[in-house]
């Protein structure tokens, strides 16, 4: 256990459990209790940092209440509902620990599964993610889209992973800071996590059917999950270099039009064809604007890579791990993972 628990004055805790809450006010009290229990009957130092996206239930209220009565409780309210995954991120970056536990705030996780997985962590994953295999959700509305989300989403990014959709998770705070969950991303956060190299286990966790409140999400998620994928894949392949996508487009239609082109040439030369209002010609002029276009796309994708990196000092890879460079070396909060 030397590994999770270094906590030193900059990370005041061990772990910080965070949960994005939207109108459970039934929930809030069992929550905080089931999550105490198993907090306290472990090693680590702890926070439970809740994320209230603008519920209009008195759940602010309560949860505010709770932390003023218990020291690991935080409240992060947010001034209307930005939805789960800002909810999420806001959680992340109020983190001070050196995991990060994400979970629902509706009970439909266990808490009882948060030990198991810091174990994980501490034996050297970057990234635990929660399995629902017996998942206590409607069939048609839910589990069946999951399941074909789950396929094409593992199908198209090559990151297989049985449950996506499944909130908890423990990741290391470094991690998981980097991740940017935008839209409805955080779903996708084995995928981003994939491309930023986290070393990623899966762990069966238990599920529970939602006792009190309602679910905030109906089938109409699935539209916004599949846009959702087509931005993932874009990141995953072609955020650095753009190019690499829109000067290849650019080179197809070009290629094509300038067969048009060709064509329309040998029409006219051999036989002798009026090419007025010709669609070869018309193919191959529309061809050639097209391709200009994507390259212009590229060029500027470029560029704005470059200023993403440069702006945010970010860098186009991820360091695991420095050897003998010294205390003050810069990278990675962590000393080794
Ligand atoms: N949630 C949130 N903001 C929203 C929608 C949901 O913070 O706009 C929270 C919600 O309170 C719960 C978690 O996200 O803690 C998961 O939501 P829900 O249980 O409705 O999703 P499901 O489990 O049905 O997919
Ligand atoms: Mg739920």
């Amino acid at each position: 256990m030397n590994n999770l628990k270094v906590t030193r004055p900059e990370d005041p805790v061990d772990v910080s459990i965070v949960v994005p809450i939207y109108n459970e006010l039934e929930n809030v009290p069992i929550l905080l209790g089931e999550i105490t229990a198993v907090m306290q009957a472990g090693p680590y130092s702890w926070e439970l940092i809740c994320v209230d996206d603008g519920s209009t239930d008195g759940t602010a209220e309560a949860l505010a209440q709770a932390a003023n009565s218990q020291p690991e409780v935080k409240l992060v309210r947010l001034r209307r509902n930005f939805g789960q995954t800002a909810a999420m991120q806001a959680g992340i970056q109020h983190a001070s620990g050196n995991v990060v536990v994400t979970m629902d705030g509706d009970l439909q996780n266990d808490p009882r599964d948060i030990p198991a997985m810091l174990e994980k962590i501490d034996q050297g994953a970057d990234l635990v993610l929660g399995w629902r295999r017996q998942r206590q959700d409607r069939l048609f509305s839910r589990k069946i889209p999951s399941r074909i989300a789950n396929w094409l989403i593992s199908r198209t990014t090559g990151v297989a992973v049985h449950d996506l959709g499944c909130t908890l998770k423990a990741i290391r705070a470094d991690l998981a800071r980097n991740l940017e969950l935008y839209g409805e991303m955080h779903r996708f956060i084995p995928v981003l996590a994939h491309r930023l190299g986290a070393r990623t286990v899966e762990m069966e966790t238990h599920h529970r059917p939602r006792q009190f409140g309602t679910t905030k999400y109906g089938i109409g998620r699935t539209t916004r999950v599949v846009l959702d994928l087509l931005t993932v894949q874009f990141l995953l392949k072609y955020f650095d270099s753009p190019m690499k996508l829109f000067g290849k487009m650019g080179l197809i239609v070009g290629a094509l039009s300038w067969l048009c082109f060709s064509a329309a040439g040998i029409m006219k030369v051999l036989g002798g064809v009026d090419l007025t209002g010709n669609p070869l010609l018309i193919l191959s002029v529309l061809g050639t604007i097209l391709s200009v276009q994507f390259f212009g796309l590229g060029f500027l994708g470029e560029v704005n890579a470059r200023i993403y990196f440069a702006a945010n000092g970010k860098q186009n890879y991820q360091v695991r791990e420095l050897v003998n460079f010294g205390p003050g070396s810069s990278g990675p909060r962590r000393r080794a993972a």
